[in-house]
């Protein structure tokens, strides 16, 4: 049964009300001053689900908040990576992206070559065997990340 799109909209809610705490207590925590430019990133980074560099983020905000920077876009997904609520992933681009880290179960990704388009997925067989490559070669993993490049269905159908 699907769950009504309110109950996930208030999940959401919670989920962002704590995220802000925690960043919130890491400004304090560093010294730092909670400012309207970083509540901007912060916001804008909470009610985006993709995966965003930093320069996409900085083009979303520039032309409402001219007074924020790219520096300040940098710095301020710097601080919620090291917070834990954002992590970096690369493509095969090179760029890095930021996604959400907080509550955020593991998952890999596949990235289409063509468009750029990425999906998320987990895969419990891939992740055991993983564990036991590494256990073969006396190996302690404490992280990965798995990207797989290729073409998405819809540019595959569009054919070559
Ligand atoms: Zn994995
Ligand atoms: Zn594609
Ligand atoms: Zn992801």
């Amino acid at each position: 049964m699907p769950r009504p799109a309110s109950h996930d909209r208030a999940k959401k809610n919670s989920k962002h009300a704590r995220e802000r705490e925690l960043f919130y207590k890491y400004l304090t925590h560093k010294g730092l001053k909670r400012t309207k430019q970083r509540d901007v990133v912060l916001e804008l980074f909470l009610s985006n689900d993709t995966h965003l560099t930093a320069e996409d983020i900085y083009q979303k905000l520039k032309h409402k908040h001219s007074d924020i920077g790219y520096s300040t876009v940098y710095r301020t997904l710097k601080l919620l990576k090291e917070c834990d609520l954002a992590r970096e992933v690369y493509f095969a681009d090179g760029r890095m992206y930021f996604e959400h880290q907080f509550e955020q179960p593991h998952h890999d990704h596949m990235v289409c070559t063509q468009c750029g388009h990425t999906i998320e997925f987990f895969n419990a067989t891939i992740e055991a065997l993983q564990d036991r490559v590494a256990e073969e070669n006396g190996f302690t993993p404490t992280r990965h990340t798995m990207v797989i490049f290729g073409l998405c269905r819809k540019c595959r159908d569009k054919g070559p």
